[in-house]
């Protein structure tokens, strides 16, 4: 055998490698897992039936175009066809945006702590990320946001609700950043959670895009209507935006289950937007109880908690899976909780609540 070995780009050295969450471990008396923020309902039965449907025929390619899923969508965010494409999963089109806009010497500016796919993307693509940090209340720190921007800046991600802290950009203080920024650099407006907003002064990004060029909306089928497994995600924006990310989707990405999935949640919604204000009602409960155990809790409009813990995260997060719930610790800086099943939340606010009075 040859001593050399493929030459591979010297951008991967040192790549951030994504975790996922753990899964719950299995033969434990409970498992709960609360690491992914997914969500915890099961599969509709019409969703389940549209999937079966489409198995039949998966010898086939999918539509590679997503043609109804892509009329559904216009319909449903009453925008043009040509202002939507899709990918697999919205990281998957996040993925396509900096192939998109972003090479070697190029920045990307985005918060940190924020969605740890955007430095591995970011690294990938050749070009350099540029991470603000987040206010000490959590936030994204916009004024900053908006000093790092250069004649390299090509891309912005503004993650809202921010994974991991759940924290929230009001419509004033988005649109004046907005203002600020050049109209060659694309703001992506990354509303993953958009669903579990309930603060009336967080814009639509679907309303801000409309009169601004270089805004593209970021969202996905894996939270709020749980097709987490099935890969779909979305984005909205103006033709030469969404004209680029269709070039550079992986060709037949979006299988045909999971097209006919999305289209059966989008007709489902009424039921899955329920899920959605039960889910949203356990998490003010969390956050909530928390609060009342004394914790500095940010508050969160996703369907996920922040604790900082610092150097007690790794401690904790190991309590939490000893009582039977499989959290997502980020060591040295804090965990993020997914909420889950109402039994599920109680024993982590249980374990919230002991490790308080030890430590
Ligand atoms: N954006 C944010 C902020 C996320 O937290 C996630 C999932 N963790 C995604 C995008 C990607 O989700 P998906 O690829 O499943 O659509």
């Amino acid at each position: 055998m040859s001593e050399t070995s493929p030459r591979l780009r010297a951008v991967l050295e040192g790549i951030p490698t994504y975790k996922p969450g753990k899964p719950a471990a299995a033969g434990g008396p409970v498992a709960y897992k609360l690491s992914s923020n997914e969500n915890p309902y099961p599969p509709l039965p019409g969703v389940m039936e549209q999937v079966a449907a489409a198995a039949s025929s998966f010898n086939r390619y999918p539509d590679m175009a997503c043609t109804a899923l892509m009329e559904e969508l216009a319909e449903r965010f009453a925008v043009p066809v040509s202002h939507l494409a899709t990918g697999t999963g919205s990281v998957g089109v996040a993925q396509q945006l900096l192939q998109s806009t972003s090479g070697p010497g190029d920045e990307v500016i985005y918060a940190w702590r924020s969605f740890e796919a955007y430095p591995i993307i970011t690294q990938i693509s050749g070009a350099t990320s540029v991470k603000v940090p987040l206010t000490p209340g959590e936030v994204h720190d916009l004024d900053a946001m908006a000093a790092a921007i250069t004649e390299r800046t090509r891309l912005i991600f503004v993650c809202n609700p921010n994974n991991p802290t759940g924290t929230v950009v009001r419509r004033a203080e988005l649109e004046r950043f907005l203002d600020r920024v050049p109209g060659d650099v694309l703001v992506v407006l990354d509303e993953a959670y958009r669903e579990f907003i309930r603060d009336p002064e967080v814009p639509d990004g679907v309303d801000i895009y409309r009169d601004r060029p270089n805004v593209c909306v970021l969202r996905t089928f894996s939270k709020a209507y749980g097709l987490a497994g099935l890969r779909v995600g979305f984005a909205i924006a103006h033709e030469p935006v969404a004209a680029a990310l269709r070039k550079t989707a992986v060709p037949f990405g979006v299988s045909q289950i999971a097209q006919d999935a999305a289209i059966a949640s989008l007709r489902a919604e009424d039921e899955l937007i329920g899920r959605v204000g039960s889910l949203v009602g356990e998490r003010n409960r969390v956050m909530e109880g928390l609060r009342a155990q004394g914790w500095t809790v940010p508050e969160t409009q996703a369907n996920f908690v922040w604790l900082r813990l610092g150097e007690r995260t790794v401690a904790f997060a190991e309590a939490c899976e000893q009582a039977g719930v499989v959290i997502r610790p980020f060591p040295g800086e804090g965990v993020r909780v997914t909420i889950g099943e109402s039994e599920a939340n109680d024993i982590f606010l249980k374990v919230a609540e002991e490790f308080r009075k030890e430590s």
